[in-house]
């Protein structure tokens, strides 16, 4: 049984005050439910996040991390630096990383390795942008990006990896992709695994979906066989909207 995994991506909002007031709210309301809750505040928040949630359901995880273990990387954290403050989940890959930090498949797997050899467990974010799906190209362009980090990996390392397949055109656009479409993709990405690995690697590795998952729309893309969960950005800053979801799965 793959685990269901709902996790907020809080980006680059809250100040201190407001992610403590975020996480006392999140806990005060938090459904019973069988699926794992994570949450990704800021660099600057994570410790005292960390420190809230220790004994609580819910995860933390970081947005990112550097490759190194330590050096001079001005403004970079490392996994021993999450691990430290209890993190041991992060965040790689996401498309605003890729398309405004310019990390690419090379980074990444340096990325994801660094990660893996600390024994982090890894959310993987991947996904076409809108010209990429107009031109057919969407099954490939997914294809290549978990080829060129993830394929060469053993495969016992799977078992500290989620996928996050996250259409760059649903992300914060308040477009999302049909439960069709994910469901399509989620197939494809099992089927993929199956050849390049096993089926026990396609079977048993979460596939989250993320782009614009809101109370209204989650229910429908979780009811999919393939959908085991959501990454959720704007939703998960609004204590009512994130419960909602994560009743949803
Ligand atoms: C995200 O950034 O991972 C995301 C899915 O954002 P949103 O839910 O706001 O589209």
């Amino acid at each position: 049984m793959r685990r269901k995994i709902v996790a907020g991506n809080w980006k680059m909002n809250k100040t201190i005050k407001e992610t403590e007031t975020l996480i006392s709210g999140l806990l005060a309301a938090l459904p019973k439910t069988d699926a794992r809750v994570v949450v990704a505040p800021s660099f600057v928040n994570l410790s005292a996040a960390s420190a809230l949630l220790g004994d609580s359901p819910v995860k933390v995880a970081a947005q990112n991390m550097h490759f190194a273990g330590n050096g001079a990387y001005t403004g970079e954290v490392s996994a021993e630096m999450l691990l430290a403050i209890g993190v041991d989940t992060v965040i790689l890959g996401h498309s605003e990383r890729r398309s405004l930090f310019g990390e690419d498949d090379a980074l990444l797997v340096k990325k994801v390795q660094a990660a893996l050899a600390k024994g982090m467990d890894i959310i993987f974010c991947f996904g076409e942008e809108l010209k990429d799906r107009k031109a057919g190209k969407h099954f490939e362009v997914v294809e290549n990006q978990l080829g060129n980090v993830l394929f060469d990996l053993d495969p016992a390392a799977w078992t500290n990896i989620v996928l996050a397949y996250e259409p760059v055109w649903a992300i914060g656009t308040g477009e999302t992709a049909s439960g069709e479409q994910v469901q399509e993709m989620h197939a494809f990405i099992r089927k993929t695994l199956a050849s390049a690995f096993d089926a026990s690697v396609a079977d048993g590795v979460p596939i989250l979906y993320g782009g614009s998952v809101k109370p209204s729309n989650a229910a429908e893309i979780f009811s999919k066989p393939d959908v085991d969960g959501g990454l959720i950005g704007g939703a998960s800053l609004v204590v009512s909207d994130f419960v909602a979801i994560i009743e949803a799965i």
